[in-house]
């Protein structure tokens, strides 16, 4: 990707460079690399639960409480140690605010997003991220 190319209201296209003429960064799909990642971790034995939702963590007891999605059915699993990784509503750091002088502050930014999915020959620059203005009605 050698830019951004910017599409404003009135149908006009501007193109910020990432740098120096020739310069470039590199873009992968995010779903293939997610992919990738797990086709190796599963070929060095790591098990995956899909559909498993955490709902609490016991925090001494190095235990976590999952849902598991369109059941009924909860579980608790303990390990010897325990990586929240769950993003930024996470369960992990909800119980970890329950315990002394766990500290933290979470904010906003005051726009949003929408993702679009424009398939290839549409009448967009191929080595540019996409970028563009809408108006919320
Ligand atoms: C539109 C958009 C564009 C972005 N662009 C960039 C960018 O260009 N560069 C950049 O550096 N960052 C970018 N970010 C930010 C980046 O995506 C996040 O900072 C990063 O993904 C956070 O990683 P994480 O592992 O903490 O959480 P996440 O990537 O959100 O991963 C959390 C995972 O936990 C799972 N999960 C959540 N709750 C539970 C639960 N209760 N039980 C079990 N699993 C759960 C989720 O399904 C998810 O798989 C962007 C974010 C957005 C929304």
């Amino acid at each position: 990707m050698n830019g951004r190319m910017m599409h404003d209201l009135q149908g006009n296209l501007s193109f910020l460079p990432y740098g120096k003429k020739g310069q470039f960064i590199n873009s992968i799909s995010r779903a293939g690399l997610n992919g990738i990642l797990l086709t190796a971790a599963e070929g060095s034995g790591v098990n995956f639960f899909f559909n498993h939702k955490c709902v609490d963590a016991d925090i001494d007891g190095t235990s976590l409480i999952f849902e598991e999605q369109g059941t009924a059915a909860v579980k608790k699993v303990s390990a010897d140690a325990v990586i929240g990784a769950d993003g930024s509503w996470s369960a992990v750091r909800a119980a970890l605010q329950h315990t002394d002088r766990f500290t933290y502050s979470q904010t906003f930014i005051d726009h949003g997003y929408k993702e679009f999915h424009i398939p290839p020959g549409s009448n967009i620059e191929k080595n540019a991220f996409t970028f563009g203005h809408a108006k919320v009605l």
